[in-house]
């Protein structure tokens, strides 16, 4: 027996990170316990998402020319990234560490970053679609950026594309004619596009179980409809994780809270700075039109996405708390932008739609968290990953696999300490 399966580890929170870590671990021989405040089957970020598997995400949100954006933005609350003005300290504070992030040098520091753990958590998702049998509806269709005037594709073209392309992430820009060739499913009013081939997309709504399914045959333990509500520690190490349903002891604790996971730490001492960045979605379940190809609607920020027999529209990023109040102007302004670029569906398309919203976990550098806490050695942080939690949910339970057991990672992980705003 190796050292690894005599030991436990505790992961809190069970969302598409937290059982992502599961996975690798419990591959590992770990005995692996996830304790999470819902019930089995109860909704998560990643459920209503837009699925992407995105390699070509290398930007960071934090990217030069975000704030004065975000500034203009903060007046109106219809536009693509939303902060509600409101006197806090911990927004106050991750705002400011938000518009130290926008420079040029920031994003030069972290694309090759994002680019290996995007990347790296595509190809993972090929073995575990291989594991499930396809379960989850993986397609390797490629990424279409619809562009609506021929400035937003020059703008597209010099940076990320040409970004994209000097990291090896293949962007090919293209025209009308061309955009519309890889397209047919509807019409589709725009100038062009850029298309990242190497981008995938997968249902998450099948993702979930046939993860947890395959997590019960691995010997994973569920701890459903508990709370962590907080932490014993002696000299440094955590001990136990209190919870509702009492104490939790484990050799080691993952934190993978998503947008909680700062308010999960309280007690710990610890310096986490995060935002719930709230987005909607809606999906059409039997839509008029088919389509293949995820797409960007870049112009307006809302993402596109086939799965199965359904078509999901997502976007939007509000910075407001967790606040479960729907903003009809928000979810107007994906059907507005829906029928700007996509000119054949109209409002009886998205009718009767209700709403999905979940709260993306924002970093303020547009990384994530991912490593030991310098002050508790035995917790580990897995959070963070704000638009890109889905396509690096895989890498992250890998890298956690490879810290708890002392291997080498598979990606670097200096830029993602979770102390690095201490
Ligand atoms: C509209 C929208 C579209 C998106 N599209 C994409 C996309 O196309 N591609 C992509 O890569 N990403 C996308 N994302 C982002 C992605 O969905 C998230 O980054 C990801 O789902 C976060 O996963 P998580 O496991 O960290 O957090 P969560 O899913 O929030 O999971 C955290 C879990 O912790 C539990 N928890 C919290 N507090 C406690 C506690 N005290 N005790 C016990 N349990 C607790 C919660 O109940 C929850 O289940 C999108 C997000 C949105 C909103």
């Amino acid at each position: 027996m190796s050292p690894a399966q005599t030991k436990s580890v505790l992961i809190c929170g069970g969302g598409i990170v937290g059982l992502s870590c599961a996975y690798y671990l419990a591959r590992d021989g770990w005995a692996v316990t996830v304790v999470e405040r819902n019930a089995e089957g109860a909704d998560s970020c990643a459920q209503g998402s837009a699925g992407y598997i995105s390699p070509s995400h290398v930007i960071p949100l934090a990217a030069p020319g975000m704030v004065a954006k975000g500034l203009k933005w903060m007046m109106s609350s219809r536009s693509p990234f939303y902060i509600k003005p409101r006197l806090d300290a911990d927004l106050l504070r991750w705002g400011w560490l938000f518009a130290r992030s926008c420079t040029a040098e920031h994003t030069v520091r972290t694309a090759p970053v994002l680019r290996d753990l995007c990347l790296g958590g595509r190809k993972l998702f090929v073995e575990l679609a291989a594991a499930t049998g396809d379960a989850f509806e993986l397609k390797h269709e490629g990424l279409l950026n619809l562009c609506k005037t021929q400035e937003t594709l020059d703008h597209e073209t010099h940076g990320l594309a040409a970004l994209a392309n000097e990291l090896g992430v293949e962007a090919r820009v293209l025209d009308a004619k061309q955009t519309a060739a890889l397209e047919p499913g509807t019409k589709l009013d725009v100038v062009g596009s850029v298309y990242f081939p190497i981008d995938a997309h997968l249902t998450p709504r099948k993702f979930m179980p046939a993860l947890t399914g395959l997590l019960r045959q691995m010997g994973v333990t569920f701890q459903w409809s508990t709370s962590v509500n907080g932490w014993r520690t002696e000299s440094g190490r955590v001990v136990a994780a209190q919870t509702t349903a009492g104490e939790l002891k484990a050799d080691e604790f993952v934190l993978a809270g998503g947008s909680w996971s700062a308010a999960m730490t309280d007690g710990l001492d610890l310096r986490l700075p995060l935002q719930a960045g709230k987005g909607y979605s809606l999906t059409i379940e039997q839509p008029r039109f088919r389509l293949t190809k995820s797409m960007i609607l870049t112009e307006r920020r809302v993402a596109v996405t086939p799965m199965g027999d359904k078509l999901r529209f997502g976007g939007t990023m509000e910075i407001a708390g967790h606040s479960d109040r729907v903003r009809p102007e928000r979810v107007e302004q994906i059907i507005a932008a829906a029928k700007f670029f996509l000119p054949e569906f109209t409002d009886a398309d998205f009718a009767g739609i209700k709403p999905w919203f979940g709260y993306r976990p924002v970093s303020p550098d547009g990384l994530p968290y991912i490593g030991r806490f310098g002050r508790h050695p035995n917790l580990t942080a897995a959070c963070g990953h704000a638009m890109l939690g889905v396509t690096m949910a895989p890498i992250t339970g890998l890298l956690v696999s490879e810290i708890l057991g002392g291997r080498e990672p598979s990606v670097p992980l200096a830029t993602l300490r979770p102390d690095r705003f201490s």
